[in-house]
């Protein structure tokens, strides 16, 4: 494997940050600490996870945890940690993280690349429904939805507050974690699950509370695709959240691609 030198200490395994909280970057930090896919075994490995996860699974290498104080202060770990290259694998929603980070490794030269999941795409058949954040899908569905129908919410915690606004529907909440329960619409149920879900589970789910529609957003990936399927064969609209802008980063799709991208120079 042709290896740089990069900017560590001589005959110190180079340094590698990934920007975390995600199965890709779990992923990505077994593989390349050799517990998989020996050739990326020489990297000294840090994943940097935000905090928001109260038990985080454990990870091979390294592990920081919390915010680093902007741009500046993800510029000065970088610094002064040495960190030969960044790989940001952060979710496609964690915005703010990916933008700090193409501009902190861009003033210090640091090579970055993003893990970036391909978008879900409509196929034929879909009744999907384009907005641009957690307050239009609200907003949607007050119009659009009967009084007391129940609406799927499959969101993460920090995207519920804005169905307050829906007073007169019923939810269903599936989060990871538990929201803050003033962030709570006032007729919701809330489940505490992790993916993957079955095709066979999302029907269930959707039979059991008598869904009328699903707000999504665009993660991408098969983990939490089937509840799509499932809408589709049930002709169920999906108010789809679209992924926010991110900055201009080389980017590939999946860690193989990244672990390819760490065994070419720099
Ligand atoms: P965000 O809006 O992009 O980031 C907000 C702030 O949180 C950042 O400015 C940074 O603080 C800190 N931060 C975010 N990710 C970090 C990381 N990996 N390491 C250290 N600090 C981090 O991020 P978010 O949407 O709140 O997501 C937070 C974390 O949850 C990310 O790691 C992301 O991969 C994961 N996640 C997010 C979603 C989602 O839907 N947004 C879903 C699944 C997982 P400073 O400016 O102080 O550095």
């Amino acid at each position: 494997m042709a290896r740089e030198p990069d900017r560590s200490p001589e005959g110190e395994p180079p340094r590698l940050l990934i920007l975390g909280g995600t199965t890709e970057a779990a992923a990505l930090a077994r593989a390349v600490t050799g517990t998989r896919g020996a050739e990326a075994g020489t990297w000294d490995v840090t994943t940097s996870l935000a905090g928001r996860t109260r038990a985080p699974a454990a990870l091979p290498g390294a592990v920081r945890i919390g915010g680093f104080g902007g741009v500046d202060g993800l510029a000065a770990y970088l610094r002064v940690g040495r960190i030969d290259r960044v790989i940001d694998a952060t979710h496609p929603f964690a915005a703010a993280i990916s933008a700090n980070a193409a501009d902190a490794c861009a003033e210090l030269g640091v090579p970055l690349l993003r893990i970036e999941r391909p978008a879900w795409a409509p196929v034929p058949g879909d009744r999907w429904i384009d907005v641009a954040d957690a307050g239009e899908a609200a907003d949607w569905l007050a119009e659009a939805v009967p009084s007391g129908a129940t609406v799927l919410l499959t969101l993460g915690r920090q995207d519920v507050a804005p169905f307050q606004r829906c007073p007169a529907l019923r939810f269903v909440l599936r989060s990871i974690e538990a929201p803050a329960p003033e962030d709570l619409p006032p007729d919701c149920l809330l489940l505490t699950e992790r993916g993957p879900f079955t095709l066979d589970g999302e029907r269930a789910l959707i039979a059991r509370h008598g869904i009328r529609a699903i707000v999504a957003k665009n993660a991408g990936g098969e983990a939490t695709a089937a509840k799509l399927a499932a809408a589709r064969e049930l002709a169920i609209p999906v108010v789809m959240i679209r992924r926010p802008a991110l900055p201009a980063t080389p980017a590939v799709a999946d860690v193989a691609g990244a672990l390819d991208w760490l065994s070419r120079p720099r």
